[in-house]
C-alpha cells in the first residue's frame, strides 16, 4: 500500500501566514507540469511494485491547474504505476477556483476528494490573511461541488486567530457544520518566520492569540465536533461515518509514498528523500535529467521516534509491535510512559500506546518526552 503526493509549488497570492513552498509567478507553470511528469517517470523504476491507493495533490494551490495540464499529470501517473481500482484522488483547492466548470473538469478527470481551503467565514479575517477568496466564494464552492456530485468533501479552518473570541470560534465552527462536510480539518495559526505575520507582531501591529485561548479553542473545537457526529480521528482531523483521508491515514500509519515536485518529500521504508524547494534549481536539474533530491537513510532511532510522533497523534495510537521493531527501549522509558499514564494523559492496551483527549492538548510535549536519542552518535559528535 502506498501514496502518492504531488506538490503543486503555484498559488495565486502569498498568505500573510504562510511559509510553504510555492510561486506567484505562474509564467512556467506549463513548464513546471512537464517537469512534474518527468520526474513521475524517472522515478517509475523504483517504484513499479508499489499499488498506489491515493494520489493526493497539495501545494501551493492545485486548483491554479489548468484542467490539461491536470489531465497530464494524473495521465502520467497511471501509465507509470500501478493504481489500485477504488484509487483516491484528492485535490487541495481554494474555494475561488471552485467554479462549476472546474469541478465537472476535475471530476471528469478522475478526482473524487476535495479538500477545499475556507480557513475563516469572516471577510475581514480573510483580509488580513490575504486570501484570495471571500467568504461568500466558501459557500458557493460547497453549493457547486455538491451540485457537481463531489461527495468526499474537506473544509479547512483556522482558529487562534487575532482577537477571535469563543463566541466567534463557536459560530464558525457552526458554520461549518451547517455545510455538512464529510471531513473537517482544524489548525491552529502560528506564526512562521520570514512571513508577513511574523513581521506584523515583531512590530507589535497584531497580537496573536496565547496559548491558553489557543487551549480553550480547541476544546471547544473538539466538543462542538464531537456533537455534531465527527470524529477526531488525528488531533487536527476529524470525519463523519468512517471518512478518513485515506491519504493522509496511510501517511501516519507509517505507509510508504512517493512525494513529487520542489519540496515534496518521499519515504520508502528505508530511505527518505526531499526534493529541492526552489522552481528554478528543481526545474534545472530535471532537465538534465536529475533528480534533485537529498536522500537519507533512517536510522533505528529516527523510525522509532517518527513514529511515536505522527502515530500519538492519531486515535489509533502507535504500534507497540512496529515502534519496538526499531528499538527495546529501557526500564526509564517504560516509567515514563507510566508517568504520562498515572497523570491520565497516555493510555496503553496489549499492542498500543495511545492519548487521552487530555493529553491530545500536550501532543507533542509527551512524544518529544518519550523520543529516544542515539547516544553514540550524540557522543562521536562531541
Ligand atoms: S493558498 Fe495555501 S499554500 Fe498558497 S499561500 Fe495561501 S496558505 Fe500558502
Amino acid at each position: 500500500m502506498a501514496g502518492c503526493y504531488i506538490h503543486i509549488p503555484f498559488c495565486a497570492q502569498k498568505c500573510s501566514y504562510c511559509d510553504f513552498h510555492f510561486s506567484t509567478n505562474h509564467t512556467y507553470q506549463s513548464e513546471m507540469v512537464d517537469m512534474l511528469c518527468k520526474e513521475i517517470e524517472i522515478r517509475a523504476k523504483d517504484w513499479k511494485q508499489e499499488q498506489f491507493e491515493t494520489i493526493y495533490f497539495g501545494g501551493g494551490t492545485p486548483s491554479v491547474l489548468t484542467t490539461p495540464q491536470l489531465d497530464q499529470l494524473i495521465s502520467r501517473v497511471k501509465e507509470n504505476y500501478q493504481l489500485s481500482n477504488s484509487v483516491e484522488i484528492t485535490m487541495e483547492c481554494n474555494p475561488d477556483d471552485c467554479s462549476l466548470e472546474n469541478l465537472s473538469n476535475w471530476k471528469e478527470l478522475g478526482v473524487n476528494r476535495l479538500s477545499i481551503g475556507i480557513q475563516s467565514f469572516n471577510d475581514e479575517q480573510l483580509k488580513w490573511m490575504n486570501r484570495s477568496h471571500q467568504a461568500a466564494d466558501s459557500l458557493n464552492a460547497v453549493r457547486n461541488a455538491k451540485e457537481v456530485g463531489f461527495d468526499e468533501l474537506s473544509l479547512d479552518l483556522m482558529y487562534g486567530l487575532p482577537n477571535m473570541t469563543l463566541e466567534e470560534w463557536k459560530e464558525q465552527l457552526l458554520q461549518i457544520i451547517a455545510l455538512n462536510p464529510e471531513h473537517i480539518s482544524a489548525y491552529c495559526l502560528t506564526v512562521e518566520q520570514k512571513t508577513a505575520l511574523s513581521k506584523w507582531v515583531k512590530e507589535g501591529k497584531l497580537v496573536v492569540s496565547n496559548n491558553d485561548q489557543q487551549s480553550e479553542q480547541f476544546e471547544l473545537l473538539v466538543s462542538t465536533l464531537k456533537e455534531a457526529g465527527y470524529e477526531q480521528y488525528e488531533i487536527s482531523n476529524f470525519a463523519r461515518n468512517g471518512h478518513y483521508s485515506k491519504h493522509n491515514t496511510s501517511y501516519w500509519k507509517g505507509a510508504t509514498y512517493l512525494g513529487i515536485g520542489p519540496s515534496a518529500h518521499g519515504y520508502n521504508q528505508v530511505e527518505r528523500y526531499w526534493n529541492q524547494s526552489n522552481n528554478r534549481t528543481y526545474l534545472t536539474e530535471l532537465k538534465k535529467g536529475h533528480l534533485p533530491e537529498t536522500v537519507e537513510t533512517l536510522t533505528p532511532f529516527d523510525r522509532f521516534n517518527e513514529n511515536l510522533m505522527i502515530g500519538l497523534r492519531t486515535k489509533w495510537g502507535v504500534s507497540k509491535q512496529s515502534l519496538f521493531e526499531s528499538i527495546s527501549p529501557d526500564k526509564e522509558w517504560f516509567q515514563i510512559v507510566k508517568d504520562y499514564e498515572d497523570k491520565k494523559l497516555v493510555l496503553q492496551t496489549e499492542e498500543q500506546i495511545l492519548l487521552t483527549p487530555a493529553g491530545r492538548l500536550l501532543a507533542d510535549a509527551i512524544a518529544s518526552d518519550l523520543f529516544i536519542i542515539d547516544t553514540s552518535t550524540a557522543l562521536s559528535v562531541l
